[in-house]
């Protein structure tokens, strides 16, 4: 996950203009540890920096996708989430219980899509997969109740 330093120099690589607001939003980006809804954002922003507005904030929340500082995460039960990105091509495997996302970093998927995009013909493409399951810890709780 990006650190604030990251986050900000991407801005600043960008263009954005840093104002005072955005860069409250970006320290609160770094308080979350995992994944968070769109609700828990805007609680925790409206807490620091009270003058934040709804349109403001989802704004920023646009700006955020579009320059990977954020990355928004499909959940199956449809309560899709945000995570701070990480750099480079990557996937995600999100546990359906405790709800952890942890990056994968190397593309395994690489190869395969290769042959499926060269026939259809395609260039330029990006891919999105997830994978959601039960991770390890959520597993064995679930083993202890047996
Ligand atoms: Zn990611
Ligand atoms: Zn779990
Ligand atoms: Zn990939």
């Amino acid at each position: 996950m990006y650190t604030y330093q990251e986050m900000l120099s991407i801005l600043n690589n960008g263009g954005y203009r840093l104002t005072d607001q955005r860069l409250s939003l970006l320290q609160v980006l770094e308080t979350f540890g995992g994944s968070f809804s769109a609700l828990d954002f805007e609680k925790k922003a409206n807490e620091m920096e009270p003058s934040i507005g709804r349109a403001t904030l989802f704004r920023a929340i646009d700006l955020f996708l579009e320059q990977g500082i954020l990355e928004k995460i499909h959940r199956e039960n449809g309560d899709d989430v945000y995570i701070v990105g990480s750099k480079g091509h990557h996937h995600h495997i999100i546990c359906r219980d405790c709800g952890e996302i942890r990056d994968i970093d190397a593309c395994p998927f690489e190869k395969e899509l290769e042959e499926v995009i060269q026939r259809e013909g395609f260039s330029s493409t990006i891919h999105r997969i997830e994978i959601e399951g039960i991770c390890e810890s959520c597993r064995k709780k679930g083993e202890g109740k047996n």
